[in-house]
Protein backbone atom coordinates (compact mmCIF):
# COMPACT_ATOMS: atom_id res chain seq x y z
CA UNK A 1 0.00 0.00 0.00
CA UNK A 2 0.70 3.77 0.15
CA UNK A 3 1.41 6.31 -2.82
CA UNK A 4 3.77 4.67 -4.92
CA UNK A 5 2.30 4.43 -7.80
CA UNK A 6 2.36 1.79 -9.95
CA UNK A 7 4.34 -0.78 -7.54
CA UNK A 8 3.32 -4.18 -8.28
CA UNK A 9 0.12 -3.60 -9.90
CA UNK A 10 0.97 -2.38 -13.08
CA UNK A 11 0.13 0.60 -14.49
CA UNK A 12 -3.98 0.21 -14.61
CA UNK A 13 -3.99 0.09 -10.70
CA UNK A 14 -1.69 2.41 -10.14
CA UNK A 15 -4.12 5.01 -12.03
CA UNK A 16 -7.31 3.47 -10.18
CA UNK A 17 -5.54 4.06 -6.53
CA UNK A 18 -3.76 7.36 -7.60
CA UNK A 19 -6.68 9.05 -9.73
CA UNK A 20 -10.47 7.71 -8.16
CA UNK A 21 -9.11 6.80 -5.11
CA UNK A 22 -10.48 3.14 -4.88
CA UNK A 23 -8.51 -0.26 -4.35
CA UNK A 24 -9.43 -2.71 -5.75
CA UNK A 25 -10.91 -3.39 -9.18
CA UNK A 26 -14.47 -4.90 -9.42
CA UNK A 27 -15.53 -7.87 -11.72
CA UNK A 28 -13.73 -7.77 -14.79
CA UNK A 29 -12.79 -4.61 -15.05
CA UNK A 30 -9.10 -5.32 -14.23
CA UNK A 31 -9.41 -8.01 -17.80
CA UNK A 32 -11.31 -5.15 -19.96
CA UNK A 33 -9.08 -2.39 -18.70
CA UNK A 34 -5.66 -4.72 -19.71
CA UNK A 35 -7.09 -5.66 -23.16
CA UNK A 36 -8.14 -2.39 -24.09
CA UNK A 37 -4.69 -0.52 -23.15
CA UNK A 38 -3.14 -3.39 -25.33
CA UNK A 39 -4.93 -2.19 -28.55
CA UNK A 40 -7.91 -5.12 -28.36
CA UNK A 41 -11.07 -4.15 -29.21
CA UNK A 42 -13.85 -5.38 -26.17
CA UNK A 43 -17.97 -5.41 -26.28
CA UNK A 44 -18.72 -5.03 -22.48
CA UNK A 45 -22.19 -5.90 -21.00
CA UNK A 46 -22.18 -5.18 -17.91
CA UNK A 47 -25.11 -4.15 -15.39
CA UNK A 48 -25.56 -0.29 -14.71
CA UNK A 49 -23.41 0.18 -11.74
CA UNK A 50 -21.41 -2.25 -12.17
CA UNK A 51 -18.58 0.26 -13.29
CA UNK A 52 -18.52 0.52 -16.92
CA UNK A 53 -17.25 4.04 -17.04
CA UNK A 54 -13.34 2.63 -15.34
CA UNK A 55 -13.20 0.39 -18.15
CA UNK A 56 -12.65 3.33 -20.75
CA UNK A 57 -11.29 6.14 -18.63
CA UNK A 58 -8.55 4.28 -17.09
CA UNK A 59 -7.07 2.80 -20.74
CA UNK A 60 -7.19 6.46 -21.97
CA UNK A 61 -5.38 7.77 -19.34
CA UNK A 62 -2.82 4.87 -19.62
CA UNK A 63 -2.06 5.04 -23.58
CA UNK A 64 -1.21 8.16 -25.39
CA UNK A 65 -3.67 10.83 -26.75
CA UNK A 66 -7.27 11.62 -26.57
CA UNK A 67 -10.02 8.98 -24.99
CA UNK A 68 -13.46 9.90 -27.35
CA UNK A 69 -16.09 8.57 -25.48
CA UNK A 70 -19.57 8.47 -27.45
CA UNK A 71 -22.26 8.60 -25.34
CA UNK A 72 -26.17 9.82 -26.15
CA UNK A 73 -26.60 11.54 -22.63
CA UNK A 74 -25.80 14.82 -23.33
CA UNK A 75 -27.73 16.10 -20.46
CA UNK A 76 -25.05 14.65 -17.62
CA UNK A 77 -22.20 15.64 -19.56
CA UNK A 78 -21.57 18.31 -18.03
CA UNK A 79 -21.54 16.90 -14.98
CA UNK A 80 -19.43 13.79 -16.02
CA UNK A 81 -16.56 16.00 -17.02
CA UNK A 82 -16.72 18.46 -13.96
CA UNK A 83 -16.63 15.07 -11.62
CA UNK A 84 -13.23 13.75 -13.75
CA UNK A 85 -11.97 17.40 -13.88
CA UNK A 86 -12.00 17.21 -9.86
CA UNK A 87 -10.23 14.22 -9.77
CA UNK A 88 -7.89 15.76 -12.13
CA UNK A 89 -8.86 14.27 -15.11
CA UNK A 90 -8.44 16.50 -18.04
CA UNK A 91 -11.99 15.72 -19.88
CA UNK A 92 -14.18 18.01 -21.88
CA UNK A 93 -17.02 17.42 -24.30
CA UNK A 94 -18.49 19.04 -27.47
CA UNK A 95 -22.97 18.80 -27.72
CA UNK A 96 -25.56 20.85 -29.12
CA UNK A 97 -25.87 22.74 -25.77
CA UNK A 98 -22.67 24.48 -26.32
CA UNK A 99 -22.21 27.50 -27.99
CA UNK A 100 -19.42 27.93 -31.44
CA UNK A 101 -17.08 29.54 -28.71
CA UNK A 102 -17.42 27.08 -26.16
CA UNK A 103 -16.70 24.53 -28.89
CA UNK A 104 -13.82 26.00 -30.18
CA UNK A 105 -12.10 26.01 -27.03
CA UNK A 106 -12.56 22.60 -26.43
CA UNK A 107 -11.63 21.98 -29.58
CA UNK A 108 -8.40 23.46 -28.73
CA UNK A 109 -7.30 21.77 -25.84
CA UNK A 110 -7.88 18.31 -28.03
CA UNK A 111 -5.69 19.54 -30.53
CA UNK A 112 -2.85 20.72 -28.33
CA UNK A 113 -2.81 17.29 -26.72
CA UNK A 114 -4.72 19.14 -23.32
CA UNK A 115 -7.20 16.33 -22.75
CA UNK A 116 -7.40 12.91 -21.89
CA UNK A 117 -11.39 12.15 -22.82
CA UNK A 118 -13.46 13.77 -24.90
CA UNK A 119 -17.21 13.41 -24.40
CA UNK A 120 -19.05 13.54 -28.07
CA UNK A 121 -22.73 13.25 -28.45
CA UNK A 122 -23.34 11.15 -31.70
CA UNK A 123 -24.61 13.71 -34.04
CA UNK A 124 -21.51 15.35 -33.59
CA UNK A 125 -19.96 12.46 -35.69
CA UNK A 126 -22.41 13.46 -38.81
CA UNK A 127 -20.61 16.78 -38.93
CA UNK A 128 -17.02 16.69 -41.27
CA UNK A 129 -15.98 18.78 -39.42
CA UNK A 130 -16.08 16.73 -36.76
CA UNK A 131 -14.20 14.04 -38.27
CA UNK A 132 -11.36 16.27 -39.28
CA UNK A 133 -11.26 17.55 -36.27
CA UNK A 134 -10.08 14.24 -35.13
CA UNK A 135 -8.11 13.26 -37.79
CA UNK A 136 -5.95 16.55 -36.47
CA UNK A 137 -5.36 14.73 -32.94
CA UNK A 138 -4.11 11.91 -31.84
CA UNK A 139 -6.81 9.22 -30.31
CA UNK A 140 -5.93 6.90 -27.92
CA UNK A 141 -9.45 4.60 -27.54
CA UNK A 142 -13.11 5.33 -29.32
CA UNK A 143 -15.33 4.34 -26.32
CA UNK A 144 -18.80 3.55 -27.28
CA UNK A 145 -21.79 4.16 -24.21
CA UNK A 146 -25.32 2.76 -24.40
CA UNK A 147 -23.78 0.93 -27.22
CA UNK A 148 -27.48 -0.79 -27.20
CA UNK A 149 -28.85 2.70 -28.53
CA UNK A 150 -27.47 1.16 -32.23
CA UNK A 151 -29.94 -2.15 -32.35
CA UNK A 152 -32.77 -1.60 -33.79
CA UNK A 153 -34.21 -4.28 -32.07
CA UNK A 154 -33.54 -2.89 -28.79
CA UNK A 155 -35.92 -0.71 -26.87
CA UNK A 156 -33.87 2.57 -27.10
CA UNK A 157 -32.68 2.87 -30.80
CA UNK A 158 -30.84 6.02 -31.82
CA UNK A 159 -30.04 6.32 -35.71
CA UNK A 160 -27.35 8.79 -34.90
CA UNK A 161 -25.60 5.37 -33.84
CA UNK A 162 -25.43 4.26 -37.18
CA UNK A 163 -23.18 6.43 -38.17
CA UNK A 164 -20.27 4.83 -35.50
CA UNK A 165 -19.48 1.92 -37.80
CA UNK A 166 -17.64 4.43 -39.78
CA UNK A 167 -15.31 5.03 -36.25
CA UNK A 168 -13.52 1.85 -37.45
CA UNK A 169 -13.32 2.45 -41.52
CA UNK A 170 -11.67 5.62 -41.13
CA UNK A 171 -9.58 5.02 -37.70
CA UNK A 172 -8.79 1.34 -38.18
CA UNK A 173 -6.10 1.03 -36.10
CA UNK A 174 -7.87 2.80 -32.98
CA UNK A 175 -9.24 0.23 -30.23
CA UNK A 176 -12.75 0.75 -29.90
CA UNK A 177 -14.95 -0.29 -26.76
CA UNK A 178 -18.53 -0.71 -26.76
CA UNK A 179 -20.41 -0.58 -23.37
CA UNK A 180 -24.28 -1.35 -22.27
CA UNK A 181 -26.19 -2.69 -19.52
CA UNK A 182 -28.69 -4.19 -22.08
CA UNK A 183 -27.76 -7.82 -23.07
CA UNK A 184 -30.43 -10.07 -24.25
CA UNK A 185 -28.53 -12.07 -27.12
CA UNK A 186 -30.39 -10.06 -30.21
CA UNK A 187 -29.18 -6.86 -28.87
CA UNK A 188 -25.85 -8.36 -28.32
CA UNK A 189 -25.40 -9.74 -31.91
CA UNK A 190 -26.74 -6.90 -33.29
CA UNK A 191 -24.59 -4.33 -31.54
CA UNK A 192 -21.49 -6.59 -32.75
CA UNK A 193 -22.83 -6.63 -35.99
CA UNK A 194 -23.82 -3.03 -36.32
CA UNK A 195 -20.16 -1.38 -34.81
CA UNK A 196 -18.30 -3.84 -36.65
CA UNK A 197 -17.01 -5.54 -33.66
CA UNK A 198 -16.34 -8.85 -34.82
CA UNK A 199 -13.45 -9.23 -33.20
CA UNK A 200 -13.60 -8.04 -30.20
CA UNK A 201 -13.38 -9.75 -27.07
CA UNK A 202 -16.78 -10.30 -25.41
CA UNK A 203 -16.95 -9.43 -21.53
CA UNK A 204 -20.34 -10.50 -20.44
CA UNK A 205 -20.76 -9.73 -16.50
CA UNK A 206 -23.75 -11.25 -14.49
CA UNK A 207 -27.03 -9.04 -14.30
CA UNK A 208 -27.76 -10.56 -11.17
CA UNK A 209 -28.09 -7.77 -8.81
CA UNK A 210 -28.95 -10.18 -5.68
CA UNK A 211 -29.56 -7.06 -3.20
CA UNK A 212 -32.61 -6.20 -5.52
CA UNK A 213 -35.78 -7.51 -4.09
CA UNK A 214 -38.12 -7.65 -6.81
CA UNK A 215 -42.07 -7.86 -6.48
CA UNK A 216 -44.76 -7.56 -9.14
CA UNK A 217 -48.18 -7.63 -7.47
CA UNK A 218 -51.76 -6.89 -8.75
CA UNK A 219 -53.29 -3.47 -9.41
CA UNK A 220 -56.12 -2.05 -7.26
CA UNK A 221 -55.67 1.26 -5.66
CA UNK A 222 -52.38 1.93 -6.93
CA UNK A 223 -51.48 5.34 -5.28
CA UNK A 224 -52.69 3.94 -1.81
CA UNK A 225 -50.52 0.40 -2.76
CA UNK A 226 -47.81 2.76 -2.92
CA UNK A 227 -47.96 4.50 -0.23
CA UNK A 228 -48.36 1.94 1.46
CA UNK A 229 -44.70 0.63 0.54
CA UNK A 230 -43.15 3.83 1.34
CA UNK A 231 -44.57 3.52 4.89
CA UNK A 232 -44.35 0.38 6.11
CA UNK A 233 -40.64 -0.64 4.48
CA UNK A 234 -39.20 3.27 3.19
CA UNK A 235 -40.18 5.76 5.42
CA UNK A 236 -37.45 8.61 4.79
CA UNK A 237 -35.64 6.65 1.98
CA UNK A 238 -34.88 7.87 -1.42
CA UNK A 239 -36.51 6.30 -4.13
CA UNK A 240 -37.83 6.53 -7.79
CA UNK A 241 -41.77 6.41 -8.90
CA UNK A 242 -42.50 5.67 -12.84
CA UNK A 243 -45.48 6.69 -14.73
CA UNK A 244 -46.37 6.18 -17.71
CA UNK A 245 -47.68 9.82 -18.36
CA UNK A 246 -47.17 13.32 -17.19
CA UNK A 247 -50.34 13.74 -15.84
CA UNK A 248 -50.38 10.75 -13.81
CA UNK A 249 -46.47 11.99 -12.72
CA UNK A 250 -48.20 14.86 -11.26
CA UNK A 251 -51.13 13.62 -9.90
CA UNK A 252 -49.07 11.15 -7.71
CA UNK A 253 -46.30 13.56 -6.75
CA UNK A 254 -49.12 15.54 -4.98
CA UNK A 255 -50.92 12.84 -3.68
CA UNK A 256 -47.47 11.66 -2.07
CA UNK A 257 -46.59 15.35 -0.52
CA UNK A 258 -50.47 15.52 0.59
CA UNK A 259 -49.34 12.22 2.68
CA UNK A 260 -46.57 14.07 4.01
CA UNK A 261 -43.89 12.66 1.25
CA UNK A 262 -41.28 14.05 0.24
CA UNK A 263 -42.07 13.88 -3.63
CA UNK A 264 -40.65 15.88 -6.32
CA UNK A 265 -42.32 15.48 -10.19
CA UNK A 266 -40.13 14.89 -13.40
CA UNK A 267 -41.02 14.60 -16.65
CA UNK A 268 -40.33 16.26 -20.47
CA UNK A 269 -43.62 18.46 -19.79
CA UNK A 270 -41.38 21.07 -17.03
CA UNK A 271 -39.19 23.65 -18.04
CA UNK A 272 -35.46 22.77 -18.53
CA UNK A 273 -34.86 24.70 -15.43
CA UNK A 274 -37.06 23.18 -13.10
CA UNK A 275 -36.32 19.08 -14.12
CA UNK A 276 -32.61 20.35 -13.61
CA UNK A 277 -33.33 21.89 -10.18
CA UNK A 278 -35.07 18.36 -9.24
CA UNK A 279 -33.14 16.28 -10.57
CA UNK A 280 -30.31 18.16 -8.65
CA UNK A 281 -31.97 18.18 -5.55
CA UNK A 282 -32.52 14.30 -5.82
CA UNK A 283 -29.08 13.58 -6.54
CA UNK A 284 -27.77 15.87 -3.54
CA UNK A 285 -30.78 15.84 -0.62
CA UNK A 286 -31.83 12.59 1.21
CA UNK A 287 -34.81 10.63 1.72
CA UNK A 288 -36.10 12.68 -1.59
CA UNK A 289 -38.86 10.41 -3.72
CA UNK A 290 -38.89 11.51 -7.67
CA UNK A 291 -41.94 10.81 -9.51
CA UNK A 292 -40.75 10.58 -13.13
CA UNK A 293 -41.57 9.18 -16.37
CA UNK A 294 -38.73 6.65 -18.13
CA UNK A 295 -37.43 10.04 -19.29
CA UNK A 296 -35.63 10.39 -15.80
CA UNK A 297 -32.42 8.06 -15.01
CA UNK A 298 -30.66 7.29 -17.56
CA UNK A 299 -27.19 8.05 -16.63
CA UNK A 300 -28.21 8.83 -13.31
CA UNK A 301 -25.50 7.58 -10.57
CA UNK A 302 -27.16 8.08 -7.16
CA UNK A 303 -26.05 5.01 -4.85
CA UNK A 304 -28.36 5.10 -2.33
CA UNK A 305 -31.59 4.61 -4.19
CA UNK A 306 -34.02 2.08 -1.81
CA UNK A 307 -36.31 1.27 -3.97
CA UNK A 308 -38.42 1.70 -7.81
CA UNK A 309 -41.52 1.77 -8.03
CA UNK A 310 -43.30 1.36 -11.28
CA UNK A 311 -47.34 2.71 -11.09
CA UNK A 312 -47.49 1.39 -14.71
CA UNK A 313 -46.24 -2.01 -16.77
CA UNK A 314 -42.78 -1.34 -18.69
CA UNK A 315 -42.98 -1.60 -22.21
CA UNK A 316 -40.34 -4.15 -22.35
CA UNK A 317 -37.79 -6.63 -19.84
CA UNK A 318 -34.89 -4.77 -20.87
CA UNK A 319 -36.88 -0.84 -19.67
CA UNK A 320 -37.58 -2.94 -16.45
CA UNK A 321 -34.34 -3.89 -16.22
CA UNK A 322 -32.70 -1.02 -16.39
CA UNK A 323 -35.12 1.22 -14.52
CA UNK A 324 -35.32 -0.99 -11.66
CA UNK A 325 -31.20 -1.15 -11.90
CA UNK A 326 -31.69 2.38 -10.46
CA UNK A 327 -32.19 1.51 -6.67
CA UNK A 328 -29.15 -0.37 -4.85
CA UNK A 329 -26.28 0.43 -6.72
CA UNK A 330 -24.26 0.77 -3.25
CA UNK A 331 -24.96 -3.05 -2.94
CA UNK A 332 -27.48 -2.37 0.24
CA UNK A 333 -30.98 -4.53 0.45
CA UNK A 334 -33.22 -2.54 -2.13
CA UNK A 335 -36.66 -2.69 -3.59
CA UNK A 336 -38.38 -3.02 -6.98
CA UNK A 337 -41.91 -2.98 -7.11
CA UNK A 338 -44.45 -2.90 -9.65
CA UNK A 339 -48.04 -2.76 -9.63
CA UNK A 340 -49.94 -3.95 -12.88
CA UNK A 341 -53.60 -4.55 -13.97
CA UNK A 342 -55.50 -5.14 -16.48
CA UNK A 343 -56.14 -1.92 -17.73
CA UNK A 344 -52.21 -1.92 -18.44
CA UNK A 345 -52.37 -5.16 -20.50
CA UNK A 346 -54.99 -3.26 -22.71
CA UNK A 347 -53.22 -0.10 -22.87
CA UNK A 348 -50.15 -1.22 -24.11
CA UNK A 349 -51.89 -4.07 -26.27
CA UNK A 350 -53.78 -0.46 -27.81
CA UNK A 351 -50.74 1.25 -28.89
CA UNK A 352 -49.12 -1.07 -30.26
CA UNK A 353 -52.09 -1.94 -32.43
CA UNK A 354 -52.18 1.56 -33.19
CA UNK A 355 -48.10 2.38 -33.73
CA UNK A 356 -46.20 4.10 -36.53
CA UNK A 357 -44.23 1.71 -38.40
CA UNK A 358 -44.38 -1.62 -40.31
CA UNK A 359 -45.72 -4.65 -39.05
CA UNK A 360 -42.45 -6.10 -38.27
CA UNK A 361 -41.76 -3.35 -35.75
CA UNK A 362 -45.12 -4.25 -34.14
CA UNK A 363 -44.33 -7.56 -33.84
CA UNK A 364 -41.20 -6.32 -32.00
CA UNK A 365 -43.00 -4.61 -29.99
CA UNK A 366 -45.39 -7.28 -29.35
CA UNK A 367 -42.94 -9.50 -28.31
CA UNK A 368 -41.16 -7.07 -25.95
CA UNK A 369 -44.18 -7.04 -24.12
CA UNK A 370 -45.24 -10.54 -23.98
CA UNK A 371 -41.93 -10.85 -22.56
CA UNK A 372 -42.93 -8.40 -19.59
CA UNK A 373 -46.07 -9.86 -19.22
CA UNK A 374 -44.70 -13.43 -18.49
CA UNK A 375 -42.33 -12.25 -15.86
CA UNK A 376 -45.58 -10.57 -14.13
CA UNK A 377 -47.67 -13.55 -14.26
CA UNK A 378 -44.89 -16.42 -13.79
CA UNK A 379 -45.39 -18.56 -10.98
CA UNK A 380 -41.55 -18.83 -10.81
CA UNK A 381 -38.75 -16.98 -9.01
CA UNK A 382 -38.47 -13.62 -10.81
CA UNK A 383 -35.24 -13.40 -10.95
CA UNK A 384 -34.46 -16.49 -12.44
CA UNK A 385 -36.94 -15.71 -15.61
CA UNK A 386 -35.45 -12.71 -15.44
CA UNK A 387 -31.61 -13.71 -15.51
CA UNK A 388 -33.49 -16.14 -18.20
CA UNK A 389 -34.47 -13.83 -20.69
CA UNK A 390 -30.65 -11.99 -20.35
CA UNK A 391 -29.19 -15.68 -21.06
CA UNK A 392 -28.30 -16.48 -17.76
CA UNK A 393 -28.99 -19.77 -15.68
CA UNK A 394 -29.89 -19.41 -11.76
CA UNK A 395 -31.72 -21.19 -9.36
CA UNK A 396 -34.12 -19.81 -7.41
CA UNK A 397 -33.11 -16.61 -5.39
CA UNK A 398 -35.27 -16.68 -1.86
CA UNK A 399 -35.35 -12.72 -2.25
CA UNK A 400 -38.08 -12.22 -4.40
CA UNK A 401 -42.12 -12.66 -3.99
CA UNK A 402 -42.48 -15.71 -5.66
CA UNK A 403 -39.42 -17.42 -3.61
CA UNK A 404 -41.09 -15.48 0.00
CA UNK A 405 -44.65 -15.93 -0.74
CA UNK A 406 -45.02 -18.25 -3.66
CA UNK A 407 -48.40 -18.00 -5.15
CA UNK A 408 -50.16 -21.14 -6.01
CA UNK A 409 -51.03 -21.94 -9.65
CA UNK A 410 -54.00 -23.33 -10.29
CA UNK A 411 -55.71 -24.92 -13.14
CA UNK A 412 -58.01 -22.20 -14.80
CA UNK A 413 -59.27 -24.02 -17.52
CA UNK A 414 -63.11 -24.09 -17.03
CA UNK A 415 -63.05 -20.67 -15.93
CA UNK A 416 -61.72 -19.52 -18.98
CA UNK A 417 -63.90 -21.68 -21.47
CA UNK A 418 -66.26 -19.40 -18.90
CA UNK A 419 -65.26 -16.66 -19.94
CA UNK A 420 -64.44 -17.13 -23.91
CA UNK A 421 -67.84 -18.31 -24.02
CA UNK A 422 -69.77 -15.55 -22.66
CA UNK A 423 -67.53 -13.52 -25.39
CA UNK A 424 -68.46 -15.68 -28.16
CA UNK A 425 -72.64 -15.58 -26.59
CA UNK A 426 -72.35 -11.48 -27.03
CA UNK A 427 -70.91 -11.83 -30.65
CA UNK A 428 -73.64 -14.24 -31.82
CA UNK A 429 -76.44 -12.72 -30.11
CA UNK A 430 -75.94 -9.03 -29.73
CA UNK A 431 -73.49 -8.05 -32.48
CA UNK A 432 -72.03 -5.26 -29.55
CA UNK A 433 -68.80 -5.17 -28.00
CA UNK A 434 -68.33 -5.41 -24.45
CA UNK A 435 -65.27 -5.16 -22.42
CA UNK A 436 -64.02 -6.89 -19.17
CA UNK A 437 -66.44 -4.96 -16.81
CA UNK A 438 -69.38 -5.90 -18.64
CA UNK A 439 -68.44 -9.59 -19.36
CA UNK A 440 -67.53 -10.05 -15.60
CA UNK A 441 -70.63 -8.58 -14.11
CA UNK A 442 -72.27 -11.11 -16.73
CA UNK A 443 -70.21 -14.63 -15.09
CA UNK A 444 -71.02 -12.82 -11.25
CA UNK A 445 -74.63 -12.55 -11.86
CA UNK A 446 -75.09 -9.19 -11.58
CA UNK A 447 -77.97 -6.74 -12.35
CA UNK A 448 -76.65 -3.69 -13.20
CA UNK A 449 -78.18 -0.91 -15.52
CA UNK A 450 -76.12 -1.79 -18.61
CA UNK A 451 -76.89 -5.87 -17.76
CA UNK A 452 -80.97 -5.78 -18.17
CA UNK A 453 -80.33 -2.66 -20.71
CA UNK A 454 -79.02 -5.26 -23.07
CA UNK A 455 -81.18 -7.97 -21.91
CA UNK A 456 -77.70 -9.94 -20.43
CA UNK A 457 -79.48 -11.25 -17.77
CA UNK A 458 -81.50 -13.92 -19.93
CA UNK A 459 -77.92 -15.33 -21.55
CA UNK A 460 -77.25 -18.27 -20.36
CA UNK A 461 -73.94 -17.85 -19.09
CA UNK A 462 -75.44 -15.18 -16.72
CA UNK A 463 -74.19 -15.95 -13.05
CA UNK A 464 -72.27 -19.22 -14.75
CA UNK A 465 -68.64 -17.45 -12.85
CA UNK A 466 -69.93 -17.02 -9.17
CA UNK A 467 -67.24 -19.59 -7.90
CA UNK A 468 -64.82 -16.70 -8.55
CA UNK A 469 -65.13 -13.06 -6.88
CA UNK A 470 -64.85 -10.14 -9.05
CA UNK A 471 -61.08 -9.52 -8.64
CA UNK A 472 -60.53 -13.13 -9.16
CA UNK A 473 -62.36 -12.61 -12.53
CA UNK A 474 -60.35 -9.28 -13.46
CA UNK A 475 -56.80 -11.68 -12.66
CA UNK A 476 -58.22 -14.51 -15.11
CA UNK A 477 -58.65 -12.21 -18.09
CA UNK A 478 -55.33 -9.94 -17.63
CA UNK A 479 -53.57 -13.58 -17.05
CA UNK A 480 -55.72 -14.87 -20.54
CA UNK A 481 -54.76 -11.72 -22.11
CA UNK A 482 -50.93 -11.93 -21.34
CA UNK A 483 -51.21 -15.52 -22.63
CA UNK A 484 -52.84 -14.55 -25.57
CA UNK A 485 -56.07 -16.43 -25.18
CA UNK A 486 -58.30 -12.88 -25.74
CA UNK A 487 -57.02 -10.01 -27.05
CA UNK A 488 -58.49 -6.29 -26.94
CA UNK A 489 -59.56 -4.17 -29.29
CA UNK A 490 -60.71 -0.56 -30.17
CA UNK A 491 -61.07 1.99 -28.02
CA UNK A 492 -63.15 0.83 -25.50
CA UNK A 493 -61.12 -2.48 -24.58
CA UNK A 494 -63.56 -4.82 -26.29
CA UNK A 495 -62.47 -8.58 -25.58
CA UNK A 496 -62.33 -10.57 -28.51
CA UNK A 497 -61.05 -14.36 -29.71
CA UNK A 498 -57.89 -15.13 -30.76
CA UNK A 499 -56.57 -18.01 -32.78
CA UNK A 500 -55.93 -19.97 -29.81
CA UNK A 501 -59.25 -19.41 -28.46
CA UNK A 502 -60.94 -22.06 -29.80
CA UNK A 503 -58.69 -24.85 -28.39
CA UNK A 504 -59.79 -23.82 -24.76
CA UNK A 505 -62.67 -23.27 -25.88
CA UNK A 506 -62.46 -27.17 -27.53
CA UNK A 507 -61.37 -28.89 -24.64
CA UNK A 508 -58.16 -29.19 -26.14
CA UNK A 509 -55.87 -26.79 -23.92
CA UNK A 510 -55.22 -26.44 -20.59
CA UNK A 511 -54.81 -22.87 -18.62
CA UNK A 512 -52.93 -22.82 -15.83
CA UNK A 513 -52.86 -19.35 -13.83
CA UNK A 514 -51.39 -17.80 -10.67
CA UNK A 515 -53.52 -17.37 -7.67
CA UNK A 516 -52.30 -14.50 -6.01
CA UNK A 517 -52.87 -13.67 -2.42
CA UNK A 518 -55.72 -11.03 -1.82
CA UNK A 519 -53.14 -8.80 -0.60
CA UNK A 520 -50.19 -9.09 -1.29
CA UNK A 521 -47.76 -10.35 1.70
CA UNK A 522 -46.37 -7.38 3.33
CA UNK A 523 -48.58 -4.74 3.25
CA UNK A 524 -51.38 -7.42 4.13
CA UNK A 525 -54.29 -5.28 6.11
CA UNK A 526 -57.59 -6.56 6.94
CA UNK A 527 -59.91 -5.76 3.82
CA UNK A 528 -62.72 -8.01 3.28
CA UNK A 529 -64.54 -8.67 0.25
P1 LIG B 1 -22.15 1.91 -14.85
O1 LIG B 1 -21.68 2.90 -15.88
O2 LIG B 1 -21.77 0.51 -15.18
O3 LIG B 1 -23.59 2.05 -14.52
P2 LIG B 1 -20.40 3.38 -13.15
O4 LIG B 1 -19.20 3.36 -14.00
O5 LIG B 1 -21.17 4.65 -13.08
O6 LIG B 1 -21.38 2.20 -13.51
O7 LIG B 1 -19.98 2.93 -11.69
C1 LIG B 1 -20.95 2.79 -10.68
C2 LIG B 1 -20.36 3.24 -9.35
O8 LIG B 1 -19.37 2.33 -8.89
C3 LIG B 1 -19.66 4.59 -9.45
O9 LIG B 1 -19.99 5.34 -8.30
C4 LIG B 1 -18.20 4.22 -9.51
O10 LIG B 1 -17.39 5.26 -9.04
C5 LIG B 1 -18.16 3.00 -8.62
N1 LIG B 1 -17.03 2.10 -8.95
C6 LIG B 1 -16.72 1.63 -10.16
N2 LIG B 1 -15.64 0.82 -10.10
C7 LIG B 1 -15.27 0.77 -8.81
C8 LIG B 1 -14.22 0.09 -8.09
N3 LIG B 1 -13.34 -0.71 -8.70
N4 LIG B 1 -14.16 0.28 -6.76
C9 LIG B 1 -15.07 1.06 -6.14
N5 LIG B 1 -16.05 1.73 -6.74
C10 LIG B 1 -16.17 1.59 -8.06
ZN1 LIG C 1 -36.76 -15.57 -6.42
Amino acid sequence: SGAGGDAGGGPALGVLRRVFGYDAFRGAQQEIIEHVIAGGDALVLMPTGGGKSLCYQIPALVRGGVGVVVSPLIALMQDQVDALRALGVRAGFLNSTQDSEERRLVEAEFLAGELDLLYLAPERLRVEATLRLLDRGTISLFAIDEAHCVAQWGHDFRPDYLTLSQLHERWPDVPRIALTATATEATHTEIAGRLNLKDARHFVASFDRPNIQYRIESKNEPKRQLLDLLRTEHAGDAGIVYCLSRASVEKTAEFLVKNGIEALPYHAGLDARTRAEHQSRFLREEGLVIVATIAFGMGIDKPDVRFVAHLDLPKSLEGYYQETGRAGRDGLPSTAWLAYGLQDVVQQRRMIDTSEGDEAHRRRLAAHLNAMLALCETVECRRVQLLAYFGEKSTACGNCDSCLTPPSAWDGTVAAQKLLSTIVRLKRERGQKFGAGQITDILLGKKTAKVIQFDHDQLSVFGIGTDLREGEWRGVVRQLLAQGLVAVEGDYGTLVLTDTSAEVLGGGREVMLRREPERPARAAKAKSG
